[in-house]
């Protein structure tokens, strides 16, 4: 069934208040709910409240047994005559432990704990679960004291008692929300508490909560929220709203956390982090991660969505926060970039593909196939582009605006858009079109010549390519900065400047320069398009250089690298020599900003080399990505020698200095092991065994990992014996072995799926070995199809254990028509057999079947 986004219609009962009784238990857990009702239609109109996998166990109305009911499939049909309001009680029982969905109530490692977005509520009680049904909760838990010491849910313990060897608390939320951020938790668990004064002078008590053992690894997590408090209050003007702020961890999660209203579940690759077990990476994630799901409490739970097509306008607009919070924290540019180059591995290909969808679909048949990078990251930059035309002032007006009219609210993204025009005082009508046409629009850029008067023009054209079920599609408002240096002379206007490029076709005057102008375009990435401009060698050379914003440097040595790559895999390759001599320059400043040039100096992905392909040829970028980086390896030894001589830096050391030192020292290891050189296996090897932390131990190991060395083996076999017991660190021994660049990476993933430690019902482990060979283009690709077939096995054994997992297997098997055609053939065939499968998920079959029809 698809559900379309003009279909909605508002709820016809309200539930202002809910209340839930929890008996808790690993393999049976009872649930009684109360559910006031109000109803909203004129008219009498049956109460739906949605199910999924439940069976009534007793229905009661205003206190007395109620037959007026009927199930329509897993949904409960109350009929209420004529009444206008009641309390609608039901029972169920749940079974945690056989939830391997991971939705709804579920166990891990003994604990139970929930996951509701989108539509896991329904998996726990009968309810409307629908987003813009809003209720005050009041929990009671009761549970064995022994098994479940520690009982959360959202807001603040109002009472708490002991009945023989059970338990209870009851936990009440002031702030009335959707069904989807109900949570609860309850387990053995140990705390890291610490608190927050708010900018009004309240206290907040902060908790982080882990399993017994992980309690070390919590300080970074902690500061991250704290930090991310602060700002919240500092940028936005945003407080926290209760006296109590609680983190789980959690081994087991489908995602990466969620913001449930006091009570935030994390998968514990986002809160546990130390110097031994954590890269300089991981650290950065953490950071990220808790700041994004505390910014939610504002942009998400006081201001919701109506239905979950507006979901990009939380997603979108909390990650624009967090972003800007991550580069606030560390470096701006270097934020930029690693933001940009997760837009452009993620979702540019989606946009391109069959499961193009603009960030407020149209239509969808399951809602957690939505959960993608065009709602999250292409959803930010929407926002961010409306941050750069109004410029920071305006935009906190438009935004201040914003939380002051919907607050408590089921808002849509056209409200948060109007709030930003009044807010900010301009005229987004054109837009708005940002909301509603998939697809990465390009542009061409070119520059003109007057040759009587020495006038510039630069003529910019765009054109947005169609996605499914959008063939035709208007010129969007296109913000652009822009500069044009004057090598000769200064006489140009060097001013950088915002072009809104809102039509087909625009041609922008420059000015009069004497020899042609260096363009820097599309600074900062200041809007998420593809630029087409033809630039030399020695133009993209001098930019790299020269630019002055940092972002458009480190755009300029990519251009410049791409260009390379692209031209040997198509066979006119002219050469490393420009390349090699940007990358030298770059390295010689790279006492300014270590992670900047270490960012700067790394070559393309193979990915994205394929990206600018008519037809990717997944061996031949390979071969040519590996030569170039060969080259610069074996031209530059010497420097990179440099930068690894002397010490690291201390691995506790988290200073941004420090960060960058190791990252840089990680891209050097890389050259030199790229460059053939004889000690090669034993510089990392040496590097590996001496390393004091795990940023610098797990770049000598995915070193090692490419080669077949000795040393290989050996560093494999030494991780694996020291983290054996410590699963998000055996995530990385899987994860860089499927990240090998040997030929032979698909057959060893095939035997690592059958290591004793290898696992389909964590996710986190799934997506190490499985999702990083679909990031491994040529493994992933091999033209046997073997890679194909190995992901499809995995859809097909996962699906019934875990459909959400499962479906996020599937549009790499999509992008079958960017592939030669015995690669489409293949491809083709593993989606047909996955489809062929009975009992598919609703998630799968929709991934697989979109994917198929192109
Ligand atoms: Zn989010």
């Amino acid at each position: 069934v698809t559900i379309h986004r003009g279909d909605y219609r508002p709820p016809e009962w309200q539930v202002p208040d809910i209340a839930l009784d929890f008996a808790l238990g690993i393999d049976e857990t009872k649930v009684a709910a109360a559910l006031s009702v109000v109803r909203q239609a004129d008219a009498p109109a049956p109460l739906v409240l949605r199910g999924d996998g439940l069976t009534p166990a007793a229905v009661r109305v205003d206190g007395e047994v109620w037959n007026d009911w009927h199930m329509d499939g897993g949904d409960l049909i109350v009929d209420l005559g004529e009444r206008t309001a009641a309390t609608v009680e039901i029972e169920t029982v749940i079974n945690p432990a056989a939830n391997t969905q991971l939705m709804g109530l579920y166990a891990s490692n003994g604990m139970l704990c929930t996951q509701c977005e989108a539509e896991g509520f329904r998996r726990i009680t009968f309810h409307p679960d629908r987003p813009d049904v809003l209720s005050r909760y009041r929990v009671r838990m009761e549970g064995d004291k022994a098994a479940f010491p520690i009982l959360l849910s959202n807001g603040n313990c109002i009472e708490r008692g002991e009945e023989g060897s059970d338990h209870w608390a009851l936990w009440e939320d002031p702030w009335p929300k959707p069904s989807y951020l109900f949570a609860l938790v309850a387990g053995d668990l140990v705390v890291n508490k610490d608190s927050f004064t708010t900018m009004s002078g309240r206290k907040v008590d902060l908790g982080i909560w882990v399993r017994e053992g992980d309690l070390d690894r919590t300080g970074h997590a902690m500061d991250a929220l704290k930090n991310s408090m602060k700002w919240d209050e500092a940028v936005y003007g945003r407080e926290y709203d209760l006296d109590l702020f609680n983190i789980v961890a959690v081994g087991d999660f489908n995602m990466g956390a969620m913001e449930n209203k006091g009570l935030n579940i994390f998968n514990t690759r986002y809160i546990l982090a130390d110097p031994d077990t954590a890269t300089d990476l991981d650290y950065d994630g953490v950071e990220g991660v808790v700041a994004h799901e505390y910014f939610h409490n504002w942009s998400g739970n006081r201001v919701t969505c109506r239905d979950w097509f507006q979901l990009s306008l939380k997603e979108g607009f909390t990650v624009f926060r967090d972003q800007s919070f991550s580069a606030d924290m560390g470096s701006p540019p270097v934020k930029r970039i690693e933001d940009v180059r997760l837009l452009r591995a993620a979702q540019f290909p989606e946009d391109a593909g069959p499961l193009a969808h603009p960030i407020r679909p149209d239509s969808f048949q399951e809602i957690s196939n939505f959960y993608t990078a065009t709602i999250y990251n292409k959803g930010a930059e929407i926002i961010r582009m409306m941050a750069t035309m109004v410029g920071p002032e305006r935009f906190r007006k438009g935004t201040d605006l914003y939380f002051e009219r919907h607050d408590g609210e089921a808002a849509t993204c056209e409200d948060f858009v109007r709030a930003i025009e009044d807010g900010a005082d301009i005229d987004l009508a054109q837009f708005r079109l940002w909301y509603g046409q998939a697809g990465t629009p390009r542009i061409t850029a070119r520059i003109g010549t007057d040759a009587a008067t020495g006038e510039r023009t630069l003529h910019l054209a765009q054109l947005v390519p169609p996605t499914p079920g959008q063939p035709d599609k208007a010129p969007m408002q296109i913000p652009l900065r822009i500069k044009a240096f004057d090598l000769d002379g200064g006489h140009g206007a060097e001013e950088e400047r915002l072009v809104l490029l809102d039509r087909a076709e625009m041609a922008v005057p420059l000015g009069r320069y004497r020899s042609r102008p260096m363009l820097s375009i599309n600074r900062g990435f200041s809007a998420p398009v593809i630029v087409d401009f033809a630039r030399e060698e020695d133009e993209l050379a001098w930019l790299a250089a020269h630019d002055d914003d940092p972002f458009a440097r480190y755009e300029a040595l990519q251009q410049l690298m791409l260009d390379t790559l692209v031209a040997a895999v198509s066979g006119k390759g002219g050469g490393s020599g420009a390349v090699i001599e940007a990358v030298a320059q770059t390295l010689a400043g790279r006492t300014g900003d270590p992670a900047f040039v270490a960012e700067a100096v790394l070559l393309p992905s193979e990915a994205f080399i394929g990206d600018q392909m008519v037809t990717v040829d997944p061996d031949a970028i390979r071969r040519e990505r590996l030569a170039l980086q060969g080259a610069i390896g074996a031209a530059l030894e010497a420097e990179w020698r440099g930068v690894l001589s002397g010490d690291a830096p201390a691995a506790t050391d988290l200073s941004r200095g420090a960060k960058g030192g190791r990252r840089l020292r990680g891209v050097a290891l890389a050259y030199l092991a790229a460059a053939g050189l004889d000690d090669a296996a034993a510089l990392a090897f040496r590097i590996f065994s001496d390393a004091d932390g795990m940023t610098e131990r797990q770049a000598a190991l995915a070193t090692l990992a490419h080669g077949d060395s000795e040393e290989r083996a050996h560093a494999l076999d030494i991780f694996y014996q020291r983290y054996r017991d410590n699963p998000l660190v055996l995530d990385k021994w899987f994860q860089v072995q499927a990240w090998s660049l040997r030929p032979d990476t698909v057959d060893a993933v095939k035997e690592l799926a059958r290591h004793p430690d290898f696992t389909l019902a964590n996710p986190n482990r799934v997506r190490s070995l499985y999702g990083a060979l679909t990031g491994n283009q040529a493994a992933f690709h091999r033209a046997d199809g073997a890679g194909y077939r190995l992901i499809a096995d995995l859809v097909i054994a996962l699906d019934p254990k875990n459909p959400q997992t499962a479906a996020k297997m599937i549009p790499p098997l999509g992008r079958w028509k960017r592939f030669d055609e015995g690669r489409q053939a293949l491809m083709r065939a593993e989606l047909e057999r996955i489809l062929a499968q009975r009992g598919l998920s609703r998630d799968v079959t929709e991934q697989a079947s979109k994917s198929l029809a192109g």
